[in-house]
């Protein structure tokens, strides 16, 4: 078996690494920063009253089978390494009006949740909107997220039948598949919001994403116990214990080839490593601009447009927050108005943004009595706003807190620390360009065909990670490990 060179140690490079040496390969995994983990992030802080543990990056797993299926092909079950806990309620969300939402994991619970909320029948709307968006996910799920897919046409030829092609209606946009089904302004709020789940705004993203919420309703929302920043120190544990060599600190410049393929790479500092495989989990933009110029490609890339950024408070607070769930959603009056700050020409930090609260109840991640918030909202990118700007992210972050406390979450008495993070952090800390946190968006018809192919045209070169193919959020980032792994398993003559 040959070796293989792993840029980057996010959750794509670290399941990818781990499923290579498992299958015999000699893997060495090059991460920039002093830690590993990319965007799934953890940050500590310490108190007279204990410590505060932040996830900083995802919150929220789905579809954890994908994560299952990482841990069993690679060694022990997933059960060894992580608490996996399912959330009910998934969510608890609160509309402009005043009305509240308990996404209930159970059935029968959700549809009386439904009912009550948005009156009758509304249950059997979104269930209806549900099984929609259960046979699209029928019709894509292998053709698409679990293929390899060079483009529409590659997608045609996978696709079965021509029905597929009618239930995943690439034509359509999420926001008008829900005013298909649902007829309450809220409810078809709750599916805009999926869009935001791959960076897009729903009014261009596909249909096709109405297979988020099917995924979430079906396969359930997850907490790991600790945070969702163990999924990490579990995989550097998998990786370690495959013989994987972890290196931090080592700054991939230049991927060196010769007309015959990639032979290794050269680190910032000089060092060069050889290998007849790299397989690059930075993002895209940055591999075909720096490490290994490829015009082609990048202009490729640059015709989608990228996916979102977030603005990020971690609160430190003293006591307790009565009736507050481990996931509030608080939407805002006018969400289009959100969609356009952030994707419109006049971009800018939404004035009246979504709130996301992250409030996990778990002992282990805050000191007793006290709570530790992850509060989040889209914003656009570093390079559509400034976001080093002096002052900007405080002005910012005291806004936030005035419109928690408007929506009847007035935490500023209680405030024992507030940190932010801001699109410009998030990419100075995991190159991400922008900060955007999905690669590129979902946005048109097109998008998804433009995303890098996993397999780049460069022999010997992979690609792994949310900005490569099938796209960014945990289950879909080790969905590309799982193909890229086996992209280069079949390599046989390198
Ligand atoms: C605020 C936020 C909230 C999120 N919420 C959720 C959620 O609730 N659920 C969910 O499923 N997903 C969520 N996500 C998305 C999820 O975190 C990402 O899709 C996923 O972690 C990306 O993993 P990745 O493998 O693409 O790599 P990344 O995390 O992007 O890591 C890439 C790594 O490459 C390294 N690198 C870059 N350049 C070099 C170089 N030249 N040399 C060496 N190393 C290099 C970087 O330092 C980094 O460690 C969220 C993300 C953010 C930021």
């Amino acid at each position: 078996m040959t070796g293989v060179v792993v840029v980057g140690a996010g959750v794509g490079g670290l399941a990818v690494a781990a499923r290579l040496a498992a299958g015999g390969h000699h893997v060495t995994v090059c991460e920039r920063a002093a830690e590993v983990g990319g965007k799934l992030g953890l940050i500590q802080v310490s108190t007279s009253d204990g410590e505060y543990r932040f996830d900083t990056g995802p919150s929220l797993l789905t579809f954890p089978q994908v994560l299952a299926d990482l841990f069993d092909e690679t060694g022990e079950p997933v059960t060894s390494a992580l608490g996996l806990r399912r959330l009910d309620p998934i969510a608890d969300y609160r509309f402009a009006d005043g009305t509240r939402l308990a996404m209930r994991a159970d059935q029968y619970a959700r549809d009386a949740a439904f009912d009550d909320t948005f009156g009758a029948g509304s249950a059997r709307q979104w269930n209806a909107f549900l099984s929609r968006a259960e046979n699209i996910w029928a019709a894509s799920r292998g053709p698409f997220l679990e293929s390899t897919v060079d483009g529409p046409l590659d997608l045609l030829r996978q696709t079965k039948n021509i029905r597929d092609v009618t239930t995943i209606a690439p034509w359509r946009s999420l926001r008008s598949l829900a005013a298909h089904y649902l007829d309450d302004p809220r409810m078809r709020m709750l599916v805009d919001r999926y869009a935001t789940y791959t960076g897009s705004d729903p009014r261009r993203a596909p249909a096709a994403l109405a297979a988020i919420p099917y995924m979430e309703t079906t396969y359930g929302g997850w907490y790991v116990e600790g945070g969702l920043r163990k999924i990490a120190d579990a995989l550097v544990d998998r990786c370690t214990a495959l013989g994987v060599e972890i290196r931090t600190q080592a700054d991939v410049q230049k991927i060196t080839v010769t007309p015959d393929g990639v032979t290794g790479v050269r680190l910032t500092d000089g060092e060069v490593i050889s290998a007849r495989t790299v397989v690059a989990n930075t993002d895209a933009e940055v591999l075909y601009r720096d490490l290994l110029p490829l015009p082609r490609e990048l202009r490729k890339l640059r015709r989608a447009s990228r996916s979102l950024s977030g603005f990020v408070l971690l609160l430190g607070l003293s006591g307790r927050t009565l009736g507050l769930g481990h996931h509030t959603v608080l939407f805002p009056e006018n969400y289009d108005a959100e969609f356009d700050a952030v994707f419109g020409p006049a971009a800018r930090p939404v004035p009246d943004p979504t709130l996301y609260i992250s409030n996990p109840a778990d002992d282990t991640v805050r000191p007793p009595g006290q709570e530790a918030w992850f509060v989040l909202v889209n914003a656009p990118r570093q390079g559509q706003v400034n976001w080093r700007e002096p002052g900007l992210a405080d002005r910012y972050a005291e806004r936030l807190l005035a419109k928690l406390a408007d929506r009847g979450l007035d935490v500023r008495d209680r405030l024992r620390f507030a940190k932010t993070i801001t699109p410009a952090d998030l990419q100075d800390r995991t190159g991400a360009v922008g900060g955007a946190i999905y690669g590129t968006s979902s946005n048109g018809a097109r998008a998804a065909f433009l995303r890098p192919a996993n397999k780049s045209v460069v022999p010997g070169l992979f690609l792994v990670g949310g900005s490569s193919h099938p796209g960014g959020g945990l289950p879909l980032v080790l969905l590309s490990a799982q193909l890229t792994a086996g992209l280069v398993g079949s390599e046989k003559h390198r």
